[in-house]
């Protein structure tokens, strides 16, 4: 059939049998842009849709499935001859006076539907709208009071250095001063969550001359390699990131100064509003998801100083010494703890041999001002 000339299709049935259907234009694809703003036009010109015959007017099954061509197309209801509504093909007659147009993939039709019948779509399509401008306003938001942030941070990134510089000495000094103990430390923390744990061989089945031995009821619990074993807890260390591999605060402060450049570039005492309206959605995006990352890393990054600080403790010194001193313990060191000159100060004793770990005074520097909006 020619395109364009009103026809019957037998694919929508009638509502009833006395009823007049009324010609429509048949759309096997989706109608053209051209076609969809003349229709829209016309809708609104002349307030009665329900005489434009390209569009389906007879009645449309509530489970029809369409696909929305435009919402919200509002017609003014003082240009309605009866003053009355436009009649819903979905639903009832005077029905809506705002609704829209859309098309009917299955029944190959284009209609214009009141929000009564087009409302899920339309409010689920709003509630996209609402939520990317929510983000982009609260992006922005966030944008317009952090960049002027951005040159304050750098300021105290740079002040961090030798704070920095100096936690990384102490640290390393004890990795490279006492490796056997900043290696069983380390494997305390990760097998034992910082417990200081020593286990006791109860009984050793390797060890024994006789295969006939039946123990006693209350060891069968041994394991299956025939090793009986009791742990002893002495207590948790502080400062566990003093026994982590590689612990960092250097590297930590350059990488939150990079990213700080990366947003910002060299632009950041420029107006922040001009910034961002020079941005594009994407650039906004990944700057905010940046800036709150840079948040996060600081917090931690004093967090990671503290407990590094909190490893030359007199109690840490006291746990430590029960720990290497302890029976069971294959590595042994007393450990002593003072405070004079030089601060606080972990030394480990064996024979002749003194090894002392100073902590430095970066750690009276941790309580820096990182600037916030207020
Ligand atoms: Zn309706």
């Amino acid at each position: 059939m020619a395109n364009g000339k009103p026809a019957v299709s037998s694919t929508v049935k009638r509502k009833s049998s006395d009823q007049q259907q009324l010609p429509w234009r048949p759309f096997k694809d989706r109608p053209s842009g051209i076609w969809i703003d003349e229709t829209v036009a016309r809708i609104k010109e002349t307030a009665q849709p329900e005489l434009i015959d390209s569009l389906f007017r007879n009645h449309i099954p509530k489970d029809a499935k369409f696909r929305v061509l435009k919402h919200l197309i509002t017609v003014d209801g003082r240009k309605r001859p009866e003053g009355d509504n436009c009649p819903c093909p979905m639903c009832t007659p005077n029905r809506f006076l705002t609704g829209s147009l859309v098309w009917f993939y299955e029944l190959q039709c284009c209609a214009f539907i009141g929000n009564c019948c087009a409302n899920d779509d339309v409010l689920a399509e709003a509630e996209k709208e609402r939520k990317w401008r929510d983000r982009r306003d609260s992006e922005e938001g966030y944008l317009l009071d952090a960049l002027p942030l951005v040159a304050p941070r750098l300021n105290v990134l740079e002040s961090l250095k030798s704070v920095a510089a100096e936690a990384v000495r102490a640290y390393r000094k004890f990795r490279n001063t006492i490796p056997e103990v900043h290696e069983l430390l380390r494997q305390m923390k990760h097998h034992h969550g910082g417990q200081l744990t020593l286990t006791e061989i109860i009984r050793d089945e390797s060890q024994e001359q006789d295969d006939d031995y039946f123990g006693p009821a209350g060891f069968k619990g041994r394991g299956k390699d025939g090793v009986e074993s009791r742990d002893h807890v002495l207590g948790t260390f502080s400062g566990q990131i003093a026994v982590q591999k590689d612990y960092n605060p250097t590297k930590e402060l350059e990488d939150m100064h990079r990213m700080l450049l990366s947003v910002a570039s060299d632009s950041y005492s420029q107006d922040a509003l001009n910034f961002i309206v020079g941005m594009s959605e994407n650039q906004r995006h990944a700057a905010v998801v940046i800036l709150r990352d840079v948040e996060e890393r600081i917090v931690k990054f004093k967090a990671r100083l503290q407990d590094l600080a909190s490893f030359y403790t007199a109690e840490n010194a006291q746990t430590l010494h029960e720990f290497f001193t302890h029976d069971l313990n294959r590595l042994y060191f007393r450990v002593e703890f003072s405070n004079g000159r030089d601060g606080p100060t972990l030394k480990f004793k064996r024979g002749a041999s003194i090894y002392t770990l100073i902590r430095g005074t970066w750690a009276n520097k941790l309580e820096f001002d990182w600037p916030r909006a207020e």
